[in-house]
């Protein structure tokens, strides 16, 4: 049974020793070839408060105590689901490339959407989309938005002509002066901050 209950999935989850991570492990991707088309699964969907999640896009992956130890500055846009939430799917803002390191891994993994191979940029998103939950941090939380985040409270955001942000176009992103990102708008490219 996979946990649709927003608040549920809310909490943080604890580490685990290795060895009951890869029995959660096996549980997770059961699960996830049991559901509709998911490609990753945390514990904490399945009611298991404990840091093990699963990917399984290009190959089966499970991650015991995964950890983000490196994130480019560069982010994309991708659309994204989810399966405690199988009726949404929405638009959100991710790191174009990561490493990551986990228990039950000796190497560090690295993912990278930057790739003419599609699947890449799944298992990138998939893989921050995962470790997110077992932070109790949803999708919706880095929901993507058209207009620049709002510092404060109701404060627009001023975007210095000097200041650098990110535009993003399909899986392609830059980072540049927003002087020059402006007149690069409209033509495809949004400013993703
Ligand atoms: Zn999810």
């Amino acid at each position: 049974m996979i946990i649709k209950d927003k608040n549920k999935l809310q909490e943080k989850c604890s580490p685990v020793s290795v060895k009951e991570g890869e029995e959660i492990g096996v549980r997770l991707l059961h699960e996830l070839r049991e559901s509709n088309n998911g490609i990753g699964l945390a514990a904490n969907q399945i009611g298991i408060n404990k840091r093990v999640c699963v990917v399984n896009v290009k190959e089966p992956l499970v991650l015991i105590n995964p950890k983000i130890v490196e994130k480019s500055k560069e982010q994309f846009i991708f659309p994204e689901g989810c399966l405690s939430f199988p009726d949404s799917k929405i638009k959100t803002t991710r790191h174009q490339d990561i490493v990551v390191e986990a228990d039950n891994h000796e190497g560090r993994l690295s993912f990278s959407a930057n790739s003419k191979d599609i699947n890449d940029a799944f298992e990138c998103v998939c893989v921050q989309h995962e470790i997110d939950h077992l932070d109790g941090i949803t999708m919706f939380d880095r929901e993507f938005r058209q207009e620049p985040l709002v510092r404060g409270v109701n404060a627009p955001k001023k975007i210095g002509r000097n200041e650098k942000v990110t535009i993003t176009k399909g899986t392609e992103s830059k980072v540049l002066k927003y002087k020059k990102a402006q007149s690069m708008l409209g033509d495809g490219w949004t400013l993703s901050i």
